[in-house]
């Protein structure tokens, strides 16, 4: 069954004791009676104290990241088993700033899913076109190409555990957001490319997240749209209040 879903990416923010506060605000300030899955993505460091922390609540934790390989010299890295040892099962995989910053190509990323999968974890996989492919209109082709090389190799009953979180670079961080029109217009697509390649039943179930500058004032127009299950958010994540009001708003 396809989930409304609002997450947080709290990206490289908040020590140990700023990560408990949020986390006080935000138990104190989220509605308890939001039937959509929410989720906040801490840095390595503070995932496990975020897990005692939010025990009793109907929030769950990801990692922002994880290492394709099972263990290794790999230093500096997080394995999922580590991840999972610690109780949290979700992980974000693609990111635009991973895959800028970092080198992640999607082959790279194909291998990251796979490991997530194996290890039963559910991975908020990000894409998402740069402003230059918008401007050529390449931006179907370059979203359809990074699900085909990235995630396209995973077996039908895979897509229990994952969902998409569509993110346009240009509107990452920069105040621009795509209009609820071209947000619905991409996930259209991309719900017809999985259909296409998965059959019917998994493109309605998986939920689709739109990332990119959403705020307490657009998340309401964003989120009306029928192929918009929720958000991933970052700066506006960082703010209980502005947070509580996207999760009032989906
Ligand atoms: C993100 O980093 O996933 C994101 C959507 O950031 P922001 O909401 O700040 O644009």
């Amino acid at each position: 069954m396809r989930k409304k879903i609002v997450a947080g990416n709290w990206k490289m923010h908040k020590n140990a004791e700023e990560t408990e506060d949020l986390l006080n605000d935000l138990i104190d300030k989220l509605p308890n009676d939001v039937e959509a899955q929410i989720i906040v993505a801490p840095t390595f460091v503070n995932l496990a104290s975020a897990v005692d922390h939010l025990e009793f609540t109907n929030i769950a934790v990801a990692a922002q990241n994880m290492h394709q390989a099972e263990a290794g010299a790999f230093t500096g890295e997080i394995s999922a088993n580590m991840l999972k040892s610690i109780g949290v099962n979700t992980v974000i995989i693609g990111h635009s700033e991973r895959r800028a910053y970092f080198n992640e190509t999607d082959a790279l990323l194909a291998n990251k899913v796979s490991t997530a999968l194996k290890h039963d974890m559910v991975v908020i996989f990000c894409f998402g076109e740069e402003l230059k492919d918008r401007q050529d209109n390449q931006h179907f082709n370059v979203v359809e190409n990074q699900l085909r090389d990235g995630l396209f190799h995973i077996e039908n009953k895979d897509w229990e555990q994952i969902v998409l979180a569509y993110e346009p670079v240009w509107a990452i961080g920069t105040g621009e957001t795509a209009s609820p029109e071209q947000a619905q217009e991409m996930h259209e697509f991309i719900r017809e490319t999985v259909r296409k390649r998965y059959g019917n039943a998994i493109a309605e179930d998986v939920s689709i997240l739109y990332g990119g500058s959403v705020k307490p004032e657009n998340a309401g127009e964003i989120f009306s749209k029928p192929d918009v299950d929720g958000g991933l958010i970052g700066g506006a994540a960082l703010k209980a209040e502005d947070f509580a009001k996207i999760v009032e708003a989906i």
